[in-house]
């Protein structure tokens, strides 16, 4: 399935070793409080240059992302206690869907990861050493007991399971009212990601399933999903929703589809795709 993912970075990539310290031309982007800062002129923009008066101290926790070009991009992340370097005004990383260009909105996703990465890894958790970033690629090592620690990725499934012409749809726990979304859930040790899609699919609605095939994937890094994309087909048994993660679970034909995720996601892809397929609408 042709699926644009929103927060995969096409325009980055890396060098390595990055050098010891923030290179004098590094295009920044300043993360704070989950946010980051974005200079609200005619073009807003994430990208910033590093301000004449920028503290020695938050140099030295920037963390490299990648090169735009020739020019390597790190972001920065600003305490509660400082402000944001004059001009920029934080900004949530949804909010800013439509207002930056597509691939800018991927890094700042990406920045944002970055940093809670970096702060949920200061010390190593065998030894308890603060970590030093490796240099050599994307982790974190503990130069006491030598543990590597790399960004958590966390990967999850989502199905659209058919059956003649209904989709398999859940309501779950803390959804929105009339928000239904497709059977999902994160993939765990041992499994196979189609084991996982079928565990899930069983464990939510009851209902087992056949012919388990990948459509796309996408980052989603709210914080580190990889969200996997599959369609699979009704094989047996009753819906039953588990009444713990699924509050109601249905078959819903094109005509009297429930509330939809948003466009953004892969969940919404899938389902477009699918009535999408379903050739012109009957009168
Ligand atoms: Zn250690």
């Amino acid at each position: 399935m042709d699926h644009k993912a929103r927060f995969a970075v096409d325009c980055l990539h890396k060098q390595y070793p990055e050098p010891d310290r923030l290179p004098g031309d590094a295009c920044l982007v300043f993360v704070r409080d989950g946010g980051v800062g974005v200079r609200k002129d005619s073009t807003p923009t994430i990208y910033q240059e590093a301000p004449p008066d920028l503290p020695e101290g938050l140099k030295k926790e920037a963390r490299y992302l990648g090169h735009r070009g020739s020019v390597p991009c790190y972001t920065i992340e600003v305490p509660a206690d400082l402000s944001l370097p004059e001009g920029l005004a934080c900004s949530g990383v949804r909010e800013l869907v439509g207002l930056i260009p597509d691939q800018e909105l991927a890094v700042a996703a990406l920045a944002v990861q970055i940093i809670d990465y970096d702060r949920n890894t200061r010390f190593c958790g065998r030894c308890g050493t603060p970590t030093e970033p490796a240099r050599t690629e994307r982790a974190k090592v503990c130069p006491s007991c030598h543990r590597i620690v790399y960004p958590r990725l966390s990967p999850a499934i989502i199905v659209l399971v058919r059956k003649g012409d209904s989709i398999l749809m859940v309501h779950g726990i803390r959804a929105p009212p009339d928000r239904y979304s497709l059977v999902a859930g994160f993939v765990e040790p041992g499994e196979t990601i189609e084991d996982a899609v079928r565990r899930e699919v069983r464990e939510e609605t009851g209902v087992a399933i056949k012919n388990i095939r990948y459509c796309a994937s996408e980052p989603w890094p709210f914080p580190d999903s990889l969200m996997i994309g599959f369609v699979a087909d009704y094989e047996s048994g009753e819906v039953v929703a588990d009444g713990v993660e699924i509050e109601n679970a249905a078959w819903f034909d094109r005509e009297h589809l429930p509330v939809l995720p948003p466009r953004l996601s892969l969940t919404r892809a899938l389902i477009d795709e699918w009535v999408g397929s379903q050739g012109p609408k009957q009168k």
